[in-house]
């Protein structure tokens, strides 16, 4: 808190985040009294002395305005950049011109343990704030809905939990903004409290707290505060910056404090996205109805959705043929985060789809053609595991810097040690992230983060529930079990390592000697040659060795029998050879064919 009667200082302008470190304050408590002036502004942005007075003034602080020196030749200000840094933009929006990128409302989405309040509190958000249409205000279930507060809006997803938030995550949608975490003031923070706060943090979602249930007479907000701050949930006045507040969702007590909260941090968070562009966004929910056909609640996320837009969604398509919004009216344009009922697919998409705008029916029907090949070409491919081995892949890409770990056990006195070794593991470049952790068999939401998240997933003396166990199947999550500690830290240890210097060894697949030379049109001369032993295979790597020295180390890149291509050919056999570039070729010379491996 600030000293009392301290003198301060203030320039003519002066950004929310200067006057916050000015003041000695948080960033969020100089927002909320602004907000308390009825000024909404980031933490970015500039506000002149008045208003920064009586912030200042709030809180305790004597002030005096700053002469600013030679005004005359100082260059105007230059606007402060409208991206703050600590919130990186999703890959959909990073590809748009700064200047063509507008505020957009938020998308919420609420969580936490079963009975703590959460469909009481859309309910009450949705009754109470939600402009009614000319349908006679009668709203239907869309799967999200928007809301109106001081001339701002907010879109809230309508199926609370992680489980669906995660679901979407896992088909590569990311819609949520915020996650409002209820938690009961009677109960306490309880198991899906703590796998909703890691869902929500392992998708770097900013967590509002709304303390449920406030009107009890047995409730205990300061218990519930405490409980999260033991669960690494720090919120104001408990050593952290997270925003809680105490709600009740049967009376409506500070329900609107709690809308304020989420255009706040929203204002923070810097949201925004390009309208003029055809729109991309995700699927809500998908239904089949009776009168219309295949239906779809879209959320738009990025440019306009209009209504005679062709859509590719997943393996669907189809034209906008009509848009409504969630009380049933009629609606032309569906700007970024707005929900819109949409008509006219030919197909019902699955929530967590992503859809995209395209030119013209002929790309539409192409493009989702293209989808459902690729989708039984990895159908028929042997299951995939998200194995250590391809997470490395992926971090040596560059794709990865930590080691997303979901870690259950039989006993809290277990969890504590293997964290703690977990977490001495690695170095800068690369750490173990312990994305949840937990007591008790693994479970169908653990595959679910694990999914979302790229993280393996191991059990110290436990099992797998069996759901859990076939969706890992489906999915190719490896759940990884272990019995004693030194082990499964010795795996993990050794995956890093692997990773942080690969060892790759060449195996050799086979030999095939050169009979003779002929010319080729793309790479000048192949080879005919027999092969002596083993296989040789198109794309696999190849050196030639005359008498017995290496005159090349490269890749296959055409093998022919006859007049075909094919892609191996096995010992006794005769094939042609070509080879990225070389051409030299002589009579005699061997060719190696190799693999390179991992080595263990
Ligand atoms: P959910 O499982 O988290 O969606 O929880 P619900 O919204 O279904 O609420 C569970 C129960 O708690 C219901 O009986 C609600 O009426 C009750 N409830 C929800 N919010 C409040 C509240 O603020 N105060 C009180 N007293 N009861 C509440």
């Amino acid at each position: 808190m600030a000293e009392k009667s301290k003198v301060v200082s203030i320039p003519d302008q002066i950004s929310v985040r200067d006057l916050a470190d000015l003041l000695g304050a948080s960033p969020i408590e100089v927002m909320k009294l602004l907000i308390s002036s009825g000024i909404m502004a980031n933490i970015n942005q500039t506000v002149d002395y008045d208003t920064a007075a009586i912030v200042a003034t709030d809180l305790g602080f004597e002030i005096q305005q700053e002469i600013a020196e030679a005004p005359e030749e100082a260059p105007p200000a230059t606007e402060a950049p409208t991206l703050p840094e600590e919130v990186p933009l999703r890959d959909i929006y990073a590809q748009e011109a700064p200047e063509d990128l507008k505020p957009r409302p938020p998308v919420v989405t609420v969580m936490g343990h079963v009975n703590h309040g959460k469909t009481s509190l859309l309910d009450y958000i949705r009754h109470t704030n939600v402009v009614a249409g000319e349908a006679g205000g009668i709203t239907q279930h869309t799967g999200a809905y928007q809301v109106e507060v001081n001339g701002m809006e907010i879109t809230f997803i309508d199926t609370p939990g992680h489980k669906a938030f995660t679901a979407m995550r896992a088909r590569g949608a990311q819609v949520t903004d915020i996650a409002v975490l209820v938690v009961a003031a009677d109960d306490g923070v309880m198991p899906q409290t703590k796998e909703a706060i890691d869902h929500a943090r392992a998708a770097n979602v900013p967590i509002i707290v709304a303390i449920n249930k406030i009107d009890k007479a047995d409730s205990d907000a300061e218990m519930v505060k405490k409980q999260l701050a033991d669960v690494g949930l720090a919120v104001e006045g408990w050593g952290g910056n997270t925003i809680a507040l105490t709600v009740s969702a049967k009376e409506g007590t500070d329900i609107d404090t709690l809308l304020d909260m989420i255009l706040l941090v929203a204002e923070m968070s810097n949201l925004q996205a390009n309208p003029d562009r055809p729109a991309t966004g995700a699927v809500i929910e998908g239904q089949l109805d009776r009168n219309r056909g295949a239906t779809a609640t879209l959320l738009v996320q990025n440019g306009t959705l209009h209504v005679g837009d062709q859509v590719v969604i997943g393996e669907t398509y189809g034209r906008i043929r009509a848009m409504f919004d969630e009380a049933g009216n009629r609606v032309k344009s569906a700007p970024p985060s707005f929900p819109v009922v949409v008509l006219g697919l030919s197909d019902v998409p699955q929530a967590g789809e992503i859809f995209t705008v395209v030119d013209n029916e002929k790309s539409a029907r192409a493009l989702a053609e293209q989808r459902a090949e690729e989708r039984m070409a990895a159908e028929q491919a042997p299951v995939r595991t998200l194995s250590l081995d391809e997470i490395y892949a992926q971090m040596q890409a560059g794709a990865v810097k930590e080691f997303n770990v979901i870690l259950k056990a039989d006993v809290q006195g277990a969890l504590e040690p293997v964290v703690s070794s977990l977490e001495k593991l690695g170095d800068e470049d690369l750490r173990v992230r312990i994305i949840h952790q937990g007591i008790g068999k693994i479970t169908e939401s653990d595959i679910g983060l694990a999914i979302a998240s790229q993280a393996v997933v191991m059990g110290f003396n436990v099992q797998a529930e069996p759901a859990a166990r076939s969706m890992a199947e489906i999915e190719g999550i490896q759940i990884r079990y272990y019995r004693v500690i030194y082990k499964l830290i010795e795996d993990t240890d050794k995956a890093l390592k692997g990773l942080l210097e690969p060892v790759y060894e060449a195996v050799v697949m086979g030999h095939a000697e050169v009979r003779t030379t002929f010319r080729a049109s793309k790479l000048g001369r192949a080879a005919g040659v027999y092969v002596e032993d083993g296989t040789v295979k198109r794309d696999a790597h190849a050196r030639v060795l005359r008498d017995n020295e290496e005159v090349y180390d490269g890749t296959i890149v055409s093998l022919r029998r006859f007049t075909e291509d094919v892609n191996e050919v096995v010992e006794g056999l005769e094939c042609g050879v070509g080879l990225a570039g070389f051409a030299d070729f002589e009579e005699g010379d061997v060719i190696e064919v190799y693999k390179r491996e991992r080595v263990a």
